[in-house]
Formats: C-alpha cells, structure tokens, sequence
C-alpha cells in the first residue's frame, strides 16, 4: 500500500506549524489527508461514520482537548489507527508520553521531537505499513461476540492453542511454546483472544477456555515428545479467575501426570495482579503447582503494582518482560535500564528471563547483549498452529544443529 492510499489526520493548532506539515505529508506523496486544530476536532473527524483514518499525526500542546487527553479518547473507542506525537516537550517527557499512550492500548508508531522533519514523518510512516500485514489472523478489532457465541463456540469444539516458539539467545535452540488461544470461527475465520478472553472472564467462564487449551496443549506436547524426541515444554496462560478455585493445582497435576507427561514441561504463565486477587487460593495454587514441579512465569513483567513483592512470595521460576518495555528499548533510556535491571535481578533470584515482543533484529541483539535468556517474537517467527509448529521446530533444530 502507498502513502497515497492512506488516509491521515493532521493535530496541531499552531496554522503554520499546521500547514508546514501538510506541505510534507504533501511532498511524501499522501494525498487524503484531513487537519483539526484541537481534540475535539479531530475526535470528531475519527468518530464519523466511513472515515477510517490511518494514521493520525498530533501535537500534544493544544489548547481545548490537548494531545494527552485525545490518545485517551482515542484508546476507549479502540479506533484502530496508528498514531505519530510531534511535540517540543523535553525527551524524557515524550518517552512517558509514549508509554501512556500505550497503556490506553493506542498503537503508536513513535514520537517525534519538533522540528517535524519529511525524514523523521517517513521513517515513522513506514512502522505502520509491515505492521497492517498478519496473515495468521482475522482483523479482531471489528468483531464482537455474544458470551453466548462464545461459549457455543467452545462446545463445537472450535477453539485450539496456536504455538510461538521461545528460544534461546545464546544458542538459538527452542526451549518450549506459548500456547496461544484461537478460535477457528466457521465464519470469520481465525479468531484472537482479543475478542474473547475478556468476555469470558467477565462472564465467570474463563475456566472453560483454561481447560480446553492446558488438555490440548499436554496432548500436542506428549505428541510432539514421542514421535520426534522433541524436548520441548509448554507455556500455558492461566486467567486469575481459575486460580481462585482451591483445587485447581490437583486438577492440572492429575491431567499431566494421566498422560504421562512430566510436569516440568508445562509452564503456567500468571499475570501479575492475577496472583494477587483471591489472595489466599491463588497462593495455596501456586504453591502446590511449585512443589508439583510445574514451572511459574509472572506474564507482562513490570506491568503490573509489586512484582518484587510477587517474587519474594511466591517461587517464580520464569518472569516475563513486557512487550512494550521491548519496543521502547533501543530508544528510550528508561525502559533499557528497566530491561537491565529486571535481567540483573532475575539472575541473582535464579530465575529464567524471557523477552517477549522480538520483532527485528536490534531487539534481539540488544536482549542477548543484556543477558536474557530466551526471546519470543514475530523476529522469531509468529504463533501458529500445532503441525505448523511441529514442522518449523524440525527445520529449526537442522538449521540451528546441522548433521
Ligand atoms: P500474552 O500471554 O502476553 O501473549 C503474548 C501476545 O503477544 C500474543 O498475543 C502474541 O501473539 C503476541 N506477540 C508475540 N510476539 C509478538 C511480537 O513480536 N509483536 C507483537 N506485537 N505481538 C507479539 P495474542 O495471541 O493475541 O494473545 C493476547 C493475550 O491473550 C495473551 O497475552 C494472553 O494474556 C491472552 N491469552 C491468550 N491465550 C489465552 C488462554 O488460553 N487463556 C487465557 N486466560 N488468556 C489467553
Ligand atoms: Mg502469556
Ligand atoms: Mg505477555
């Protein structure tokens, strides 16, 4: 897709500043391009029925809605469009910009510092063209179900875990997969959790999904460990929600152990507030889970109120850095020294550190250089379903181990 197909929204009340940059845009070769002088405007323009803008390009510093203020807007509606911020605010302030911005779930394509160059506008362009392409998935942010849909589409047995590898830094061998939830919909196609874990959460029916994925992951996992002496493990995402039930621990321990599979390969990935809501079960699980010899990963590392805390109660055996820590790395200085410092203290603990969100090669190089040990990622490659999975560890392993 050219620039020229895109459409774009231009936020800045400054009327020359203002035209300047239409005149860039203009030069790239963009030739849909709408301006607003304030939030309030350009909410309007994103909000109206067909617009369908592609990518909006703000000034923070405006009077009305200011640029802060309509990132929120823009993050509750869930428009899906990639955002650039211009501003002349001092750079440690963009990068907690940044970070806001993603923490309203709006995906951002970077900040740029003022004076906007056709440079600094085309490099952060470019961000938003590979990323429109995911073969693997239906477009999630359009579609909505009924709990009811959701639910009935566990019973037609329509949901299945796609596999992403993790993989060492150092040495580029596979050490396990995150099974990852999709809903193979007759209609709509493959379906991401986006647009159903939260209503079944909601709804008190994540156990439903949690089951259905921990039993066809310890399937595939014996599969795969038999038929082609694959030493891999498998990291399984459990909701909160169903480590408040007390006997959860001796339920999963009962459904490893009948297939024969060690415990040790499967990982149980817990988001940090999920362990501390429903305090006492949650812990009484993860305890049992830990003696079991099941491994404990704490999902979206640094995301979450008391991750030290969480650690020092509970034996964690794996933390998991959050993807935008990642992302920001090898531009913001805070979130590389994040990155360091979280490595740093995983080692002393005896913990495995994994990076998550590996998209390009500075990313992976950066992580090993700070000492992680396994990375997943699209660099990587992207989840994808069990044969498909099966049959990528296999060339992988001949291409990392030539015979
Ligand atoms: P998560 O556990 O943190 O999983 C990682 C997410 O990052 C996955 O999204 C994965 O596809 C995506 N990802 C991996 N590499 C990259 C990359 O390089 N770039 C980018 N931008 N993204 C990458 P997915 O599959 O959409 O899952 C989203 C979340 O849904 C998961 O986040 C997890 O919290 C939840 N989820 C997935 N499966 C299950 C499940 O079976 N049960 C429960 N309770 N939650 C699940
Ligand atoms: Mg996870
Ligand atoms: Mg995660």
């Amino acid at each position: 897709m050219g620039l020229s197909e895109l459409k774009f929204l231009a936020v800045e009340d400054h009327e020359f500043q203002r035209g300047m940059l239409l005149k860039m845009l203009a030069r790239l070769g963009a030739t849909q391009v709408s301006t607003a002088a304030d939030g309030y405007a350009a909410l309007e323009i994103v909000m109206s029925p067909g617009a369908s803008i592609d990518i909006i390009i703000s000034d923070l510093d405006m009077p009305g809605m200011d640029g802060l203020e309509f990132m929120r807007h823009v993050g509750e509606a869930r428009i899906p469009v990639s955002i650039i911020l211009a501003s002349a605010l001092e750079s440690v302030l963009l990068d907690s910009v940044e970070t806001m911005t993603r923490a309203y779930g709006v995906k951002i394509l970077g900040v740029i510092q003022k004076p906007i160059t056709s440079e600094k506008l085309a490099a952060l362009i470019k961000l938003h063209l590979p990323a429109q392409a995911n073969p693997n998935l239906t477009q999630t942010d359009a579609l909505s179900f009924t709990i009811e849909e959701i639910v009935q589409g566990i019973r037609n047995d329509e949901f299945e875990p796609f596999f992403q590898p993790k993989v060492e830094l150092a040495s580029r061998r596979i050490k396990g997969a995150e099974a990852l939830a999709r809903w193979r919909h007759p209609q709509k196609g493959i379906v991401a959790p986006y647009a159903f874990v939260g209503p079944l959460e909601d709804h008190n029916q994540i156990d439903k999904l949690t089951w259905l994925i921990l039993s066809k992951s310890v399937d595939f996992c014996c599969e795969w460990r038999t038929k082609s002496e694959l030493d891999v493990s498998v990291s399984v995402n459990v909701s909160a929600k169903s480590l408040a039930d007390v006997n959860f621990a001796d339920r999963v321990t009962e459904l490893v152990k009948c297939k024969s599979l060690d415990c040790r390969n499967i990982i149980l990935e817990v988001t940090e507030s999920a362990a501390t809501t429903d305090i006492g079960h949650s812990l009484e699980n993860l305890s049992r889970l830990r003696m079991k010899g099941f491994g404990l990963s704490i999902d979206d590392y640094g995301t979450g109120y008391s991750s030290l805390q969480q650690l020092a109660r509970i034996a964690f055996t794996e933390i998991k850095l959050d993807q935008s820590f990642i992302k920001s790395a090898t531009t913001q200085q805070a979130a590389r020294i994040i990155l360091e410092s979280s490595i740093d203290m995983a080692k002393k603990l005896g913990i495995v550190t994994v990076a998550e969100g590996i998209e390009i090669e500075k990313d992976w190089d950066l992580l090993r250089e700070l000492g992680c040990d396994l990375a997943q990622g699209y660099f990587i490659a992207r989840p994808m379903e069990h044969s498909a999975y099966h049959e990528w560890v296999l060339n992988w392993n001949r291409l990392v181990s030539p015979s």
